[in-house]
């Protein structure tokens, strides 16, 4: 399977090498490998999957990466929840 299609598939699937050191969202090689929600960052063999979370749905920072523990039916709603949490605090806190 190529890895567009991968990508395009949503299905969670074990890192490779490669991906652990592609620059994911223009960084360093691996750096931005993560879990959106935990912050988990992916090593060689973790289960991850590629989150489509742009074109209309709740979350506002478009597509992401999740680990297979924090997947589930929920997650762009979970995903939404931890962002409107972020803009809270940084509402409150500045930064
Ligand atoms: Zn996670």
């Amino acid at each position: 399977m190529s890895f567009a299609k991968k990508l395009a598939s949503g299905e969670l699937t074990a890192a490779t090498i490669k991906e652990c050191q592609l620059n994911w969202s223009g960084h360093g090689p691996g750096e931005r490998f993560l879990c959106r929600l935990c912050g988990h960052k992916f090593q060689l063999g973790d289960l991850w999957r590629f989150v489509y979370a742009n074109g209309g749905g709740p979350s506002r920072h478009g597509n992401f990466l999740a680990c297979a523990k924090c997947d589930g039916p929920d997650i762009l709603e979970r995903a939404a929840k931890q962002e409107a949490e972020y803009e809270r605090l940084r509402f409150l806190f500045g930064g």
